[in-house]
């Protein structure tokens, strides 16, 4: 995420390092680089000056912070400018009314019917909330289906009407159907179009009309840079939106959606779509982005994606089979599963200090464990519950069957083995000698 801009912006940072004091020519040095790398990630003309006038001033006036280095001060000062500007707080969403209805809206392809999925999901995880999720797009019948096909698959009950062209009446009927149903948050798909045309802005702000909605939505693609601004200003004027959904963010966006929406439109980004999975959903934390942005990392949402992702009951039993010796191949693959779900490899090393940079230019495929399930997928259940049965000709089996060769076979079971070690170890609290085994 945003890689070009944190390593211009780390470039641009390190000017003042060497230097004493904070004086007029190395701070209009170190701005005009950030200005530079502002503009490169798309971000708009206007903003990035008034960006950069705004940390040149409160730079110059800093004399209170002249113990510090000013190249963390600087770093300060842009890490507290880029929270302001992605929105300060954090901003949940309104789920007063019964049922509270959420709207989606954005232009076709932007990510709509996915966020909802996702939102949705997101929302019944909370275990007091029973989302409905309504299709109202009456042009594509498969964006329709699409929806059915993302409830099937979270066990989300969708309402839709195929033969129905109002989406007006949908909408309506779909609330109705909530209350009738028992749900408590209606999520509303809608039609997008490929650019702002007046027949949809007319159908979305006769929907809004209608039924009122909680909270309306906007949702638009990071990778568009500044068209996401400009489509984002358009839909604002018609619907006044209560908050923004960025989506795409794990692909190579350049950040300029991220840095400019909130301040031209003054709305707050308040959820961030980082994958295709119904999982790849997080909340938007202006002050984690902007660590994010800077290459410090975010340890805070990295370790509650693994809490979501915890599951007590299963990392019980998980220790009973270590202690009894019987942590098996099965048990490793579910593991991997649940690492799977927190979100792409490539997305959270880049949550961890530093490791971003350092690993930008290593390919991180987002399928790093297929190797390894493929492995384990081949051998029998007998192999995977006790793997030292597996002796060379299995292993010839287990290569061929899984597309690998012996030797990575090989390493699988070395390192599972070392893993397993060290597992026991850590049960038994033996520290040091896990260190000992860890240095061996
Ligand atoms: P809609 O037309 O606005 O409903 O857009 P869709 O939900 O159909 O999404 C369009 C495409 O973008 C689909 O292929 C999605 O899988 C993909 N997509 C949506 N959100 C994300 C995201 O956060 N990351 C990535 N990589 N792809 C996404």
């Amino acid at each position: 995420m945003f890689n070009n801009l944190s390593e211009k912006l780390d470039k641009a940072l390190h000017v003042l390092k060497g230097h004493g004091s904070i004086t007029e020519v190395n701070v209009a040095e170190t701005l005009k680089e950030v200005r530079r790398a502002l503009l490169d990630a798309d971000v708009n003309f206007k903003i990035a000056k008034e960006f950069t006038n705004r940390v040149k001033e409160k730079a110059l006036g800093q004399d209170v912070l002249t113990s510090l280095q000013p190249g963390q001060l600087m770093v300060k000062l842009v890490k507290d400018e880029l929270t302001e500007l992605m929105g300060g707080d954090a901003e949940g969403i309104n789920l007063s009314g019964n049922p509270s209805v959420i709207l989606m809206s954005g232009l076709q392809g932007s990510g709509k019917t996915t966020f909802s999925g996702k939102l949705a999901n997101y929302l019944k995880n909370k275990k007091t909330k029973k989302p409905l999720l309504v299709a109202c797009d009456v042009y594509r019948p498969a964006a329709i289906d699409q929806l059915h096909v993302v409830g099937d698959q979270l066990n989300i009950d969708v309402y839709s009407d195929k033969g129905n062209n109002d989406p007006v009446a949908i909408a309506q009927a779909g609330i109705a159907h909530a209350k009738q149903n028992g749900h408590n948050v209606v999520i509303i798909d809608t039609a997008g179009r490929l650019a702002v045309d007046k027949a949809m802005m007319d159908e979305i702000s006769n929907i809004h009309k209608a039924i009122q909605p909680q909270e309306t939505l906007f949702v638009v693609d990071s990778m568009t840079g500044q068209d996401a601004v400009i489509t984002a200003k358009a839909f604002n004027d018609i619907l006044n939106f209560d908050g923004v959904i960025l989506t795409k963010l794990d692909g190579d966006t350049r950040g300029g959606a991220a840095i400019s929406i909130k301040s031209v439109v003054n709305k707050p980004i308040k959820f961030i779509g980082t994958g295709e999975k119904m999982e790849a959903i997080d909340v938007f934390y202006p002050s984690r982005m902007a660590d994010r942005i800077l290459g410090m990392g975010d340890v805070v949402s990295l370790v509650e994606r693994a809490q979501e992702q915890y599951d007590e009951e299963e990392a019980r039993k998980i220790q009973k089979k270590i202690a009894k010796n019987q942590f098996g191949f099965d048990d490793f693959l579910k593991q991997i599963q649940q690492i799977k779900k927190m979100g792409n490899m490539k997305d959270l090393i880049g949550m961890i200090p530093g490791a971003g940079k350092m690993m930008k230019d290593v390919d991180i495929d987002d399928d790093a464990f297929k190797g390894i399930e493929a492995i384990i997928h081949s051998m029998t259940p007998d192999e995977r519950s006790n793997p030292a049965v597996i002796n060379a000709s299995r292993k010839k089996r287990i290569g061929k069957g899984s597309g690998t060769s012996v030797q990575e076979v090989n390493q699988l079971l070395k390192q599972f083995n070392q893993m397993s070690k060290m597992m026991k170890m850590m049960q038994g609290g033996k520290g040091k000698a896990m260190m000992q085994a860890m240095k061996g």
